[in-house]
């Protein structure tokens, strides 16, 4: 047995194999070769094999019913035999000596870029069926095993580090827990890790490849990983597991129950989410709303810049299937980790204090209005809350409440429907924190994004592994904005919240109440717990004469309205049509 540390992000026990995850990175050589014609040979063979493997999803797909997603592979194969666009373009490159890797490369990348430029959104939306073809080409150019990237059966996911693009796309119902050499425990990967509970480790410097396979035992609560355990270990912690289990279990009583404390001070507790795929787990963790959709994790998940109908079809599944709950959607918050590269957004020193969230959208209004359009489409479907995140001036949320004003107009003079929606900001940075008041004018409620607000206020990368040691998520400072955000926010009448990793965090629980904190927004997970501790707390001894403040009350929420309008049918087929 051998045991290696790390610094652990979820407590747990994770016991199962090792798999080791290594996302395939290739590397294509730009010189001319002599032998042409086997590289025409590769190609061809590639071509087939994709040809096949897609032509076998399709199969599969039609006999699951699923007609649609089977089009989808039925397409790619058709897009796979185009002698214009796809054949002769590749053969003429690999004829002037270059690789079949670089011809795939060069000429899907030219085929993927002319339809993102299309007018058509349906066709915009088709460069990412390109894209993943060009991938599909490569894997198989390289001879990658894809299939076995993350393993068939459930294991402890051993890694590098991963990006928040690459966590996405992994299957969660194969993860028993996560181990990375590198990552902070405010990293976006580490929220996501909380979230789904995994009890994950990171910072383990000596993860090895022989790792891989091995059977193990990931041990958060004493942050360590143990690689072949003993008997004595293998009993001990399937025994912690089991209680865990119980526990548990016996945590579901309280669905249903208010959150409320012994005195009868309320708190709403709401989920943090990234998807549709979430609403779920909002559901059987009887999360009372959404108090964070991380809607840029929509932009994560697509290959290319999402068009405003995909987007309202997300937007529209959440607020629909949680109505009547609040769902507070927080529009795009790309840049710094979170980068996306049909964003095209250049390089930058300090990512973290660059380019990001609202400074894009109010940069790029068409990109900006897409979202917005598709938030105020599904704002007919349930009870809708629009927030911006990284605000620091006042200017910057008239500026986001005229463009919203300006789409609603088109909206409605296009005849669609818009239901009733709130209109908030993160508090995420010293300088909204210290400019509460004026703020709070302009909109219904703020949401404290601690995460970033810790990071601006201690100046401290969450990013960064080597600077744990200073990371103090308790500091003072932090913990006067909170405060004062809270009594700023109510003095005018706005609700406050919080959506950052401390609105979980149980040392705070009872500040955050004292102070009058009106919603936390946790990952699904955490909600009974915290519900047990608001349900435990007797706050009457802390009580002076001056009651709470009152907050202003949640809009009422509007019945699920059908929706208005049949959306066109998509033209199948692709390029025979399209290049004409
Ligand atoms: C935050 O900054 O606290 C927050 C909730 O947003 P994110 O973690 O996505 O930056
Ligand atoms: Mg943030």
């Amino acid at each position: 047995m051998q045991t290696f540390t790390g610094t652990k992000i979820v407590n747990g026990i994770a016991i199962g194999k090792i798999k080791l995850y290594k996302p395939a990175v290739y590397e294509i050589s730009e010189e001319l070769v002599s032998d042409i014609a086997a590289e025409i040979a590769r190609y061809e063979a590639a071509i087939d094999k994709v040809k096949e493997d897609q032509n076998a999803l399709y199969e599969k797909e039609m006999k699951a019913g699923h007609k649609d997603t089977a089009g989808i592979f039925e397409a790619h194969a058709l897009m796979l035999d185009d002698e214009d666009t796809i054949i002769d373009p590749c053969k003429e490159v690999m004829a002037e000596g270059h690789t079949a890797e670089y011809a795939v490369r060069q000429v899907f990348d030219e085929v993927a870029k002319a339809f993102s430029e299309m007018e058509d959104e349906y066709f915009r939306a088709r460069s990412a069926d390109v894209i993943d073809l060009k991938n599909a080409m490569l894997d198989v150019l390289f001879g990658a095993d894809t299939a076995n990237l993350q393993g068939t059966e459930p294991a402890i996911l051993v890694a590098e580090d991963l990006a928040p693009s690459e966590t996405v796309k992994l299957d969660k119902s194969l993860l028993l827990g996560l181990v990375t050499r590198l990552g902070s425990s405010n990293s976006h990967t580490a929220i996501l890790a909380r979230s789904m509970n995994w009890p994950t480790l990171i910072q383990c410097h000596d993860i090895t490849d022989d790792w891989d396979g091995k059977f193990a035992i990931l041990d958060g609560y004493n942050s360590c990983i143990y690689i072949e355990p003993d008997q004595e270990i293998i009993d001990k912690l399937s025994a912690k597991q089991k209680e865990d289990r119980e526990k548990e279990a016996k945590l579901q009583e309280l669905k249903g129950k208010p959150s409320e404390t012994k005195d009868g001070q309320k708190v709403r507790l709401y989920a943090n989410i990234g998807g549709p795929k979430d609403v779920k787990a909002v559901i059987e963790n009887d999360a009372e709303g959404v108090g964070l959709f991380r809607s840029e994790f929509v932009y994560l998940n697509s290959p290319t810049d999402p068009t405003e109908d995909q987007q309202f079809a997300a937007y529209k599944q959440v607020l629909e299937g949680l109505a009547p709950r609040l769902v507070v959607i927080r529009t795009c918050d790309i840049g710094a980790d979170k980068t996306i590269d049909y964003m095209n957004l250049d390089k930058e020193e300090n990512p973290a204090l660059g380019f990001r969230a609202v400074r894009i959208c109010l940069s790029r209004p068409d990109f900006f209005k897409r979202q917005l359009r598709a938030l105020l489409r599904a704002s007919a479907f349930g009870n809708l809350g629009i927030m911006f995140p990284m605000i620091i001036s006042k200017w910057e949320v008239v500026e986001c409440k005229k463009l919203l004003e300006e789409c609603k107009k088109e909206l409605e003079a296009e005849g669609q429907k818009i239901g009733k929606y709130e209109i908030g900001i993160m508090i995420e940075t010293p300088a909204a924190a210290l400019c509460a008041d004026e703020l709070a004018e302009e909109v219904d409620f703020f949401s404290l994004g601690t995460n970033d607000l810790t990071q601006y206020t201690c100046a401290i990368d969450r990013q960064s592994a080597n600077l744990e040691r200073f990371a103090n998520t308790h500091h003072p400072a932090l913990l006067r904005l909170i405060r004062e955000t809270i009594e700023a926010g109510h003095r005018h009448g706005t609700w406050v919240g919080i959506c950052g990793e401390l609105g979980a965090d149980p040392e705070l629980s009872e500040e955050f109440m004292k102070w009058g904190i009106d919603e936390l927004s946790v990952n699904p997970k955490s909600i009974l717990p915290l519900r047990e501790r608001v349900r435990n707390m007797d706050l009457s001894k802390f009580k002076t004469e001056s009651p709470k403040p009152e907050a202003k009350p949640e809009p009422k929420p509007e019945a699920p309205k059908p929706e208005v309008k049949a959306e066109a049918p998509k033209p199948k087929g692709f390029f025979g049509r399209l290049f004409g």
